[in-house]
């Protein structure tokens, strides 16, 4: 398979990170016999600097082009950076919602799995944990609340600030789609996420799920509140397998469930749209703090690559590879600073990179 990738490194240590995951790419097709081509674009701080804006039209169309995007992250010091000092839409990370507008990047998959090495970094007890969890949060990402009409207005000398909350059947349906397919590629269980006994959109929610469900009888369909959601996952986090919900519960919620993984720099996530396509990135920032320093841990980036893999391209079985070689490597007592623990050998970037390529079958 002949695969065109447009890779945006961005800046702090988003090259770093996007190196090593294209390292572990350039591996699962020397070893399976596919052909990765790159194209990098400027996004973030780097394209201000270059061009004066944090993503040119040019860019965005080279990304359109592309069957996929992989990023790594964009933004500086937010404190403490020549970037800032500019309108919002001039700053680094206006290029990151330019992007996902203009890609139409309506689903966010982010996945919160427990490995059992670093069991440690995890907040809940032992008897929480059990056999550990592995769960994707499907969020909707482009209605709702935070896309609603909003103002902020005085009524009988009283400030009153409103925001709205809509969602069409199309936007529900859509979205339902693309989780009711990932969990046919998991363990085959949805569970949709909402306030259906105070919201309106909630209860729409509920209805087109529902059709959606009758599509594939294999799935098994649960609906569940949201605030017993954000209890279950600190409870019982091993019941899920696909959590699927809307923009704000899914916002809330799947930063709830990778916290309870305890380890940012392993947090990958994808962004989908109506096709294939899809950009997949880690789920943390360009950490300025160690830019350079070959500090960062890739395996976030590298695990984003994996869904590339998984969900662009069709290659399971491949994706299933890199995953199995960052749990080897895992296993085998390597770790980068930030999950480093005693009796563990403590590798920089570019070596996590090397040891997870050399550990494709
Ligand atoms: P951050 O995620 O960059 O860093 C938070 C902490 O986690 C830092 O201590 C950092 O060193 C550490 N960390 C993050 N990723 C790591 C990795 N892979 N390996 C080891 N340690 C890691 O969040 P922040 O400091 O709040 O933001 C820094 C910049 O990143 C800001 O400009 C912010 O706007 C931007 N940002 C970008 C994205 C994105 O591009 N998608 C997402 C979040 C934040």
């Amino acid at each position: 398979m002949n695969c065109n990738i447009v890779t945006i490194p961005g800046d702090g240590i988003g090259p770093e990170i996007v190196r090593e995951a294209c390292k572990v790419l350039d591996k699962v097709g020397e070893v399976y016999g596919h052909t990765f081509t790159y194209t990098e674009v400027l996004m973030g701080g780097c394209s201000i600097d270059a061009y004066g804006v944090p993503l040119t039209d040019e860019a965005l169309e080279t990304a359109r082009k592309s069957d996929a995007v992989l990023l790594g992250a964009v933004g500086g010091n937010v404190g403490n950076s020549r970037w800032y000092d500019v309108a919002p839409q001039l700053r680094p990370e206006a290029g990151l919602l330019a992007i996902r507008k203009g890609l139409n990047l309506f689903a966010n998959i982010r996945p919160a799995y427990l490995y059992k090495e670093l069991a440690d970094a995890c907040p809940l007890k032992k008897e929480i944990i059990g056999d550990g969890f592995d769960m994707v949060i499907m969020r909707e990402l482009t209605g709702g609340l935070y896309f609603g009409e909003r103002h902020t207005e005085e009524v009988d000398g009283v400030l009153q600030a409103t925001d709205t909350l809509t969602y069409n059947e199309n936007e529900i349906r859509r979205i339902a789609v693309k989780a009711f397919d990932i969990a046919m590629k998991r363990k085959k269980h949805v569970i949709s996420v909402d306030k259906a006994n105070v919201l309106d959109s909630s209860r729409l929610w509920r209805k087109v799920v529902e059709e959606v469900a009758k599509d594939y009888p294999e799935v098994t369909l649960e609906h569940m509140l949201v605030d017993n959601c954000a209890m279950q996952l600190v409870m019982n986090p091993g019941q899920f397998d696909v959590v699927l919900t809307e923009n704000m519960f899914g916002d809330i919620l799947s930063d709830e469930a990778s916290m309870i993984t305890g380890s940012i720099g392993m947090l990958s996530s994808a962004s989908l749209n109506e096709t294939r396509f899809g950009m997949y990135e880690p789920s943390h920032g360009s950490a300025p703090d160690i830019a350079g320093k070959d500090l960062a841990n890739p395996i976030a980036t590298v695990l984003s690559a994996a869904m590339m893999l998984r969900y662009s391209f069709d290659l399971d079985k491949e994706a299933d590879a890199v995953e199995a070689a960052v749990q080897q490597v895992l296993t085998e007592g390597y770790r980068t600073a930030d999950i480093w623990a005693e009796g563990c050998e403590k590798v920089g970037t570019a070596q996590m990179g090397r040891l997870i390529a050399d550990r494709i079958r």
